[in-house]
């Protein structure tokens, strides 16, 4: 038996996407049969997103969720689910979709083949402006030359393995920037690269 995957997903006023997205992320784990478990983290949604993760857990025991009392922000969410979760490996991911599913088991199957990351690299973004993508080449550019990391394009669509995550979570940090940590940890680490797909429904 395969080992078991968390694929965390932070939802702020999420509620039309709950549903889809989680009946896509388990479609695809069923055909690939990779054992999974779904944590939902809603971010103090103020529409039904909650509601909505309640009625898919009720639908199917994989589902689970977590609900903060106020919006903390998405660096919060990942690292709730992060705590939460009982995989042996940790996929976050939005829930919007925009971050293709298909990918993730690219990433589970790298995983097994011993990486403990897997960073997902975006190879476009979508809709963005110019000005928008000038300003993420110099903060990036910025961040990479200073950490000695290439952080351009890198995003939080990522896998980690459990201990990567226990590396996180034991940090005193309380102002994370996970997309920027992962790199740091310093466990093997390799990338696949994903198109970024416009977000299904909501804002
Ligand atoms: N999100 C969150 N808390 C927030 C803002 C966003 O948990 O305060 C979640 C959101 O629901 C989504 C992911 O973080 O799953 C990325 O957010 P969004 O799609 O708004 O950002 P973008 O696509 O612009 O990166
Ligand atoms: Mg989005």
């Amino acid at each position: 038996m395969a080992a078991l995957l968390s694929v965390v997903i932070p939802a702020f006023n999420e509620e039309e996407n709950i549903l889809n997205t989680a009946k896509t992320v388990l479609a695809i784990a069923d055909r690939e049969s990779i054992p999974c478990e779904l944590i939902f983290v809603s971010d103090g949604s103020t529409d039904h997103t909650f509601q909505r993760i309640e009625e898919a857990a009720g639908q199917d025991s994989r589902i689970r969720g977590i609900e903060f009392s106020r919006n903390f922000g998405k660096e919060a969410a990942m690292l709730a689910g992060l705590a939460t979760g009982t995989g042996s490996c940790f996929v976050v991911m939005d829930c919007d979709l925009q971050h293709p599913p298909e990918t993730i088991v690219k990433m589970y199957r790298l995983w097994q083949q011993g990486y403990e990351i897997v960073e997902g690299v975006k190879n476009s973004r979508g809709e963005e402006s110019g000005l928008y993508r000038k300003m993420t080449d110099l903060f990036y550019g910025t961040l990479s030359k200073l950490t000695g990391f290439d952080m351009r394009n890198t995003s939080d669509f990522k896998l980690i393995d459990r201990t990567v995550a226990q590396v996180l979570l034991s940090m005193p940090e309380r102002k994370t920037f996970f997309r920027a940590l992962t790199f740091w940890t310093g466990f093997k680490s390799c990338s696949v690269s994903y198109n970024v797909a416009e977000r299904t429904a909501g804002t």
